[in-house]
């Protein structure tokens, strides 16, 4: 019979969920932002794909637009709050006409880990996901090495 899967984590660093089906292993961890917002938060998959013989690492978090800028000063007159406004929308036009041609724009997102024990168990969650995903694969390993030892990315 199966065991049932313990994560030892539970405050910082929460484990979330965890499943084991016939195309994958998947294990899923919350990373708190130490600034407690929770739209910083970090969302970690272990994802080992059964068909692929692959383990992903795969890291889900709000990004924001990184020219959003539009500070507003107690001394503002309305003419300076459209001029910010406008501004905002011109840098997002840029931008979004960027984006449409070439692909990419330039986006980013904060997270802070203060404390030692937060990022021990930020180290010791993706310690904790790689052995269960590989645990519940184990033809995938010799001597520590992937047989295929090519990554997908
Ligand atoms: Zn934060």
């Amino acid at each position: 019979m199966e065991t049932e899967f313990k994560s030892k984590f539970g405050t910082k660093v929460a484990h979330v969920d965890t499943w084991d089906t016939p195309s994958d292993t998947s294990v899923w961890y919350n990373i708190m932002c130490d600034c407690t917002d929770d739209s910083h938060d970090i969302s970690v998959e272990f994802e080992y794909d059964k068909d692929a013989n692959m383990l992903f690492l795969n890291f889900y978090k709000q990004i924001n637009y990184s020219k959003e800028f539009n500070y507003v000063f107690e001394n503002d007159t309305l003419i300076d709050s459209i001029k910010n406004k406008i501004g905002v929308i011109w840098r997002r036009l840029k931008d979004a006409t960027k984006l449409l041609f070439t692909g990419y724009i330039e986006m980013s997102g904060d997270f802070v880990l203060k404390d030692k024990q937060h990022i021990q168990d930020f180290i010791d969650a993706m310690v904790e996901g790689r052995d269960f995903c590989l645990e519940k694969n184990p033809p995938v390993l010799i001597n520590d090495e992937l047989v295929d030892g090519e990554a997908g990315c």
